[in-house]
């Protein structure tokens, strides 16, 4: 309908020539400055400089836009729409410069005004609209998109307030609201023309129409309206600009007449805040759901409004014919967060286009796929029936009908078996009954897939196996990747360089060339370059840890780095284990073989979350006793890093000489640091878990530092597990733990790490961390052998980065085109590498 407003009147002249030419860069930057902006001065910040920076190059994005749109709604094609409640994005600048091939011309324009890139780009704050590896997971997945061709669309919430900002005080985590949109985002543009209602509340009726049919209406709701924000999104030197669409609640203008007509006319506008609400605040939960009211409105929101969005622009262009909607729409769910879209599409098109419940259930189940992000039990969403009834009535009739036909197909496969139709079926029965999004996502899907190899398995064999059984075909694997723009080419300029006077620049465009590396893993010459790079961008990490943390790391010492949510399952107790037994042995004097190191770890406790929470404090209080003991010095240094993010871990990853992986084995479905430091020559210490598996075999036992329990094993070890026996038998885990418990890191505030304390004595403790130990010392001694001979880690860091080009995102969406979404690029595929020359 919108649409057809574009059609009045098109503006001469700019429908033709929409691509703005590289050479006037440098006078569109200086009218924005002067001009759009009215600005005469660079302020210390650069703040305006950056605006005006980010202008000019979305001027050239926007044009870009425009085409890849028509493009892909002109011709009828098949297209995804990426449904994701969190996106991790970042910083936009440096990204979209890489990518439209603008490095020069920027670097030019930017003399004028004496100054670089490199300190303008600082003036953007994070994109921060997600957790960790699932919200980061979906950034890179975008721009993989667009480098590739494909026509998908993300969606996601704008959120006022993204992840929050995280400060340490006395050691303790401070958490501090994210308002990213202060000074202004630049790279949107809004659509209110395009805005969708949304319902909530209200009752459902019944009625029937003029040809006798009954049908159900959602009378009485209480509207929200969902504005879209669009966000580019470039692919690499291919002038492809795919968009990320996402969604701002608002009050919708009628609201409440009732109390205008009454006079309150302020009460009436402070109700304005119940639908803005909604895309408020970004939840801090990574991996674990709190099952919160506001939290399922999001996902109401952002599943009705997209779905809404994709079906008004198909009736638009094909009228209420539905026959071959399914042939060109995909909607991938990023885990079971939007998996009530699977509702929403069989309400809209049996209530609002008539369709019947065969038919839209075809539609539906045709176009819904699944990806799962974990096996933790704690993170499986379940929603109460009688929040659902109240606040969402006909999605949850719908959720009915689905569970009833398809309860009826269970007992069809297990004929009396009561037990099994309890299993899976959609609600939870028990005193207070619940609805399992994750069943709901899977018995909508076509496609049900994790997120690696190891995590594919044991959802088969275990969480999901009676869907197994019944869907064999449904379920794939679908290992998680990053992309090599943002995680090399962009984060690492001086590795990249040396990348590229070897094996040419294709390597960006086209990571499984990245291989080609490995004729040079013995070269003197390039270790000696290779080398030279990883101790400039170590001293670029040396710069940031002492201005944030205070801390003084050595670029000559090994960086030894864990960056990542803090959770319980990842571990970070263990690494602190390790230091504090590496501490111990520069107390005894027992330093002969002791590789110098500096310790980083980094990460966000979910706000609510007791035991990450004091996970951080040990970390910070193990770091001051270290780092003020002048026999430490020579041999180690820690330092916790505050407010991990995107951009922090551009610095880190290319510095990283060790990336610690080191979950309990079975826990992590994927994880994406790891591919992150690997791509940048990190050498991996980790457990066979997650994507690790995949990574060992990629790059070779001998160049991976392999320890702990295997996943198989877990289940046998936690029968017979005896922690205390564990510590009396291993010295060295012993006098941690004597340390530990003799108060040495908490000399003021005694009994304050009791309760971690009694997690790694307790038989019932999940993670295993005193079993591990043992074997997670044993690999650090390896490390520190391999590290001691500088050819050899040179030459093992070589080939982590030449055997990383399975790990491209691109590798991954390649898979997801060909196996679930049966996409066709925009453009062809040998174009496409023509122009990306
Ligand atoms: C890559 C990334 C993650 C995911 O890290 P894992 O080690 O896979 O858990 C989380 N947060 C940020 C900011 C990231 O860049």
């Amino acid at each position: 309908m919108a649409n057809n407003d574009e059609q009045v009147c098109v503006v001469k002249g700019w429908q033709d020539a929409p691509i703005i030419d590289k050479s006037t860069l440098d006078d569109d930057l200086s009218r924005h400055f002067y001009y759009t902006l009215g600005r005469d001065k660079v302020g210390k910040s650069q703040l305006y400089l950056y605006h005006a920076l980010a202008l000019t190059i979305r001027d050239r994005l926007v044009a870009r836009c425009r085409i890849t749109k028509q493009q892909i709604n002109q011709q009828k094609r098949r297209k995804t729409a990426y449904l994701s409640l969190e996106f991790l994005m970042g910083r936009a600048l440096g990204n979209a410069i890489l990518n439209l091939d603008l490095d020069k011309q920027v670097a030019q324009a930017l003399q004028s005004y004496c100054t670089e890139l490199e300190y303008v780009a600082q003036a953007e704050h994070d994109a921060g609209l997600g957790n960790g590896g699932l919200g980061r997971l979906a950034a890179c997945f975008l721009d993989s998109c667009a480098t590739l061709a494909l026509p998908v669309i993300g969606y996601g919430i704008r959120y006022e307030y993204g992840m929050f900002n995280q400060s340490i005080d006395n050691g303790n985590q401070i958490e501090q609201p994210d308002n990213w949109l202060r000074e202004g985002h630049p790279w949107e543009l809004s659509a209110p023309e395009q805005a969708k209602r949304v319902k909530f509340f209200g009752h459902v009726e019944s009625y029937t129409d003029k040809s006798g049919r009954q049908h159900r209406q959602w009378l009485d709701s209480q509207d929200v309206l969902a504005v879209p924000y669009d966000v580019p999104i470039p692919g690499y030197k291919n002038d492809i600009v795919n968009t990320l669409r996402l969604w701002k609640s608002e009050a919708t203008d009628e609201f409440d007449l009732g109390e205008f007509n009454a006079g309150s006319y302020s009460e009436a506008v402070a109700h304005k805040n119940l639908a803005e609400q909604i895309t408020m605040v970004l939840y801090p939960n990574d991996s674990s759901e709190n099952g919160k009211e506001l939290r399922l409105r999001q996902q109401y929101f952002l599943s009705s409004a997209s779905i809404q969005d994709i079906v008004e622009l198909w009736v638009s262009q094909h009228g209420e014919d539905f026959s071959d909607f399914a042939d060109y729409h995909v909607f991938q769910l990023n885990d079971t967060h939007p998996s009530i879209a699977v509702a929403e599409l069989m309400r809209i098109l049996v209530d609002d286009y008539e369709l019947d419940w065969d038919v839209s259930w075809q539609i539906t189940t045709n176009t819904m796929a699944y990806t799962n992000h974990t096996l933790l039990p704690e993170a499986l969403e379940k929603w109460s029936v009688s929040l659902f009834a109240r606040l969402l009535p006909r999605i949850l009739e719908v959720i009915y009908e689905i569970n009833a036909r398809f309860l009826a197909e269970v007992a069809l496969v297990w004929p009396g078996d009561v037990a099994k139709q309890q299993a899976l079926s959609l609600i939870e029965e028990g005193p207070e009954p619940q609805v399992r999004m994750a069943y709901l996502a899977i018995v909508g899907s076509y496609s049900v897939n994790g997120v690696a190899a190891l995590h594919t398995e044991l959802l088969k064999a275990g969480l999901f196996n009676d869907f197994y059984q019944l869907w064999p075909e449904k379920f794939n694997n679908k290992t998680n990747g990053v992309t090599p723009r943002r995680w090399l080419a962009h984060c690492n300029p001086k590795l990249s360089e040396l990348i590229s006077t070897k094996i040419g620049e294709q390597w960006v465009a086209d990571f499984s060339q990245i291989s080609q590396l490995r004729r040079y893993y013995d070269d003197v010459d390039f270790h000696q370059a290779w080398q030279a790079v990883k101790y400039t961008n170590k001293q670029r990490l040396v710069t940031l840890v002492k201005t944030r943390c205070g801390v003084e790391f050595d670029a000559n010492m090994m960086f030894d780095v864990q960056v990542k949510r803090i959770h319980e399952y990842k571990r970070q107790l263990l690494n602190v284990l390790h230091i504090i037994h590496l501490y111990d042995r520069i107390c005894q004097g027992d330093t002969a073989n002791i590789v110098p190191r500096c310790v980083l770890l980094g990460g966000k406790a979910a706000p609510g979350y007791y035991m990450a929470k004091k996970i951080i404090k040990l970390i910070n209080n193990v770091a001051e006793v270290i780092n003020k003991d002048p026999k430490a010095m020579p041999f180690l240094r820690v330092a916790f890093l505050p407010n991990y993010n995107v951009t922090a871990m551009e610095t880190i990853c290319p510095a990283t000489d060790l990336s610690e992986q080191i979950s309990t084995a079975g826990k992590e479905a994927s994880g994406t640091g790891n591919m992150k430091f690997m791509m940048n020559g990190a050498l991996t210490i980790g457990t066979l878990d997650g994507a690790n598996i995949e990574i060992r075999d990629a790059v070779g036992a001998d160049n991976f530092f392999l320890f702990g329990a295997r996943a198989e094993q877990v289940d046998d070890i936690k029968a017979h597990y005896n922690p205390e026996q564990l510590i009396q038998q291993t010295d060295s885990l012993h006098k941690v733990m004597q340390l530990l418990e003799s108060g040495h890191f908490n000399l003021f505030e005694p009994g304050l790490f009791d309760d971690i304390i009694a997690a790694i004595r307790s038989p019932h403790d999940p993670w295993l961390v005193a079993h591990d130990f043992a074997s997670f010392v044993h690999a650090q001694e390896q490390v520190e052998i391999a590290y001691q001979d500088t050819h050899h880690w040179t030459k093992m860091s070589i080939l982590n980065t030449a055997a990383s080009g399975l790990f491209s995102s691109d590798r991954t969406i390649s898979q997801y085109s060909d196996d679930i979404w049966h996409l066709q690029p925009l453009i062809d595929k040998a174009v496409q590498q023509q122009q990306s020359k």
